[in-house]
């Protein structure tokens, strides 16, 4: 079987944009479409259309020899499926208590009935279908019998059946991912996974293109890092190109030319030489530190996603790593990677960086990120993700701690908690932290050095508790994505509102004032990682709200340094204080505009 293409988790509205534009001269065949543009740049090349095959491994016919074959994959499914409903069960006992974990309890006693095995396997054998209509019929036979019953527990126990069945069916199904594309093209498809970007980034792409997506998916963040340009939210314009195609990606302006004549690519390469020598500019000045006119020193780290972006960093100027989205080691098999293996992971980035620093982020696994739980949530971003998965599940919380612990052994490693929302929250790792310091200290030899602990400020409940927040922590770093998802309630993959994802907006930028100023008036440390921080726009701003520490992704940060040097803290002070008296992301905007231009 083969998925043309790919299913939109993200629920984006077809056509919400990807509309074409102009046709230049009667003859000329170039169209424009345009979307979201979220990773700056352009490409110039052929297209390469990427589905992802997902191939099943069923047998289409049965016979004597692959008999065998199909009773193994039956087998299979049923230990998949049983392992799955364990791990359910766990998370529920957890969760929601033993009441409830009962329930897979009974499924589990229901999956492994040995006449029900018994009946199926036998009639594979006998009647040598494949296992599914097999196992369709037997539990049709079974539920048939359960729903017509007199007990009325064995009525309910009826959609346990169904979801049983389900369950084995879909673990038949052998997945194999096919991720290939040729060397140096733009690639279209219509959704794309992070991972499928780590893994076609491989081939040297040039640009990325997705009918899905907004300008801060985890997607575009990645792209971001890697410095691929990429356009997002093209609506159905992966129907309408085909493998070959000459096309120009403009990440910058959320636009995609095909078929361009002379005069755009013409335009487009001197564009393309305009940034490689604005980039040039700035990278003289990158290996500086930063200050301000006035003489303050401002600290630029980088966001990371992978090891292997710290051999990028130096030319950048970059001074360490802000974040590093830990959830990325989820990425081969979404299952928690093992601990030698993050603690060897971690120690190499701890040691390539030294002494410069390295903020490692516990797992930040669950809603639009990687998906952890076992359970479909109706709505994943305000389910179970971040630091509340940590809680519930202390063997992925203590092994991840435990590692980030013994990669301190240069003194230059801190850690900090993604999607607090309470004080508790903090008071939990903070408590695990010292247990697991205690007990890996006590049996080092070496000199073990106890990780700084952060805070991340990304949902509006740690903004009201800022004050008793940064007086818990040695650090506070600002997720403006997430944050301004939580606050103005808008979902950051979600294309009909992407409108109104407004980081300007004035309830955001009063939290951000209040949040930084708290830091300062507590003595806490405060950064701020989230993508506003490489907006020229916001710069004179934050930098006026008493930040003196950003993390971005580090190809912005030589024009970050760069624009630092123009500003004084003064004239940022005056202008933050007006920014907050302002009730619109239009005033706001136009005056730091304004700024811009008078500076
Ligand atoms: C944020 O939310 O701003 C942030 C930096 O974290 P992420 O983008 O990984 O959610
Ligand atoms: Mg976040």
């Amino acid at each position: 079987m083969v998925y043309k293409k790919a299913p939109n988790p993200s629920g984006d509205v077809p056509d919400a944009s990807g509309t074409p534009g102009h046709q230049s001269g009667p003859a000329a065949k170039e169209r424009r479409y345009t979307g979201i543009g979220s990773s700056k740049g352009f490409a110039i090349g052929e297209a390469h259309e990427f589905v992802q095959e997902i191939i099943d491994h069923e047998i289409a016919e049965l016979n004597e020899r692959n008999i065998e074959e199909e009773i193994e994959r039956f087998q299979a499914a049923l230990n998949r499926s049983e392992k799955e409903l364990k791990k359910i069960e766990r998370v529920t006992t957890r969760k929601i208590g033993k009441l409830y974990s009962d329930l897979f309890q009974a499924q589990i006693m229901l999956l492994n009935d040995p006449v029900l095995i018994e009946n199926i396997t036998r009639r594979i054998r006998e009647e040598l279908k494949p296992a599914h209509l097999v196992i369709e019929q037997e539990f049709e036979q079974y539920l048939g019998n359960f729903i017509h019953s007199d007990d009325q527990i064995f009525r309910e126990r009826a959609a346990d059946l169904h979801d049983i069945k389900e369950r084995i069916i879909r673990n038949l199904h052998i997945r194999k991912l096919h991720s290939w594309v040729p060397e140096g093209t733009i690639v279209v498809s219509h959704h794309l996974s992070p991972a499928d970007i780590i893994l076609l980034s491989r081939s040297n792409v040039k640009g990325f293109a997705t009918d899905t997506g907004g300008k801060t998916s985890h997607v575009a963040l990645i792209c971001k890092s890697l410095n691929i340009p990429m356009v997002a939210g093209l609506g159905n314009f992966s129907q309408k190109i085909g493998s070959g195609m000459p096309v120009i990606l403009d990440g910058t302006e959320g636009v995609i030319i095909t078929e361009p004549d002379e005069q755009t690519i013409g335009e487009y390469q001197q564009k393309r030489e305009d940034v490689i020598r604005r980039e040039a500019d700035d990278s003289a000045l990158a290996h500086q530190n930063a200050f301000t006119r006035c003489g303050m020193r401002i600290t630029v780290c980088s966001n990371i996603d992978f090891k292997e972006e710290i051999e990028h960093l130096e030319p950048t100027g970059s001074e360490g790593v802000g974040l590093f989205r830990t959830e990325n080691l989820f990425l081969d098999d979404l299952k928690p990677p093992q601990e030698s293996v993050q603690q060897e992971y971690y120690l190499e980035m701890a040691e390539m960086l030294s002494p410069k620093p390295l903020v490692i982020r516990l797992f930040d696994i669950g809603g639009d990120k990687l998906i952890y739980s076992p359970v479909k949530e109706p709505n994943p971003n305000l389910g179970w993700r971040g630091v509340r998965i940590l809680i519930d599940v202390p063997e992925i919380l203590d092994a991840q701690l435990r590692s980030i612990i013994k990669a301190n052994l240069h003194g230059n490693v801190d850690l900090m908690i993604p999607m607090i929302s309470s004080l508790e929250e903090i008071e939990h790792i903070k408590e695990r932290l010292e247990h697991q310091y205690k007990r890996i200290s006590e049996a080092s030899h070496e000199t073990i050095y106890k990780p700084g602990l952060g805070a991340m400020i990304e949902m509006p409940a740690a903004v009201e508790l800022i004050d008793e927040i940064t007086g818990m922590v040695d650090f506070i770093s600002i997720g403006t994505n997430d944050l301004t998802q939580y606050t103005l309630a808008v979902d950051r993959n979600n294309l009909i509102v992407q409108d109104l994802f407004e980081k300007f907006h004035p309830a955001i930028i009063r939290q951000l004032y209040r949040i930084i100023s708290t830091a300062q008036k507590n003595r806490c440390r405060a950064t701020l990682c989230g993508d506003m921080g490489s907006d020229p726009l916001a710069t004179p701003f934050l930098i006026g709200c008493g930040l003196r520490e950003f993390s971005i992704v580090s190809s912005d940060i030589p024009a970050l340094k760069a624009r630092v040097a123009n500003h004084s803290i003064t004239e940022c002070e005056a202008l933050a204080a007006e920014c907050i008296k302002l009730s619109s992301s239009q005033a706001i905007k136009a005056r730091l505009e304004a700024f811009l231009k008078e500076h």
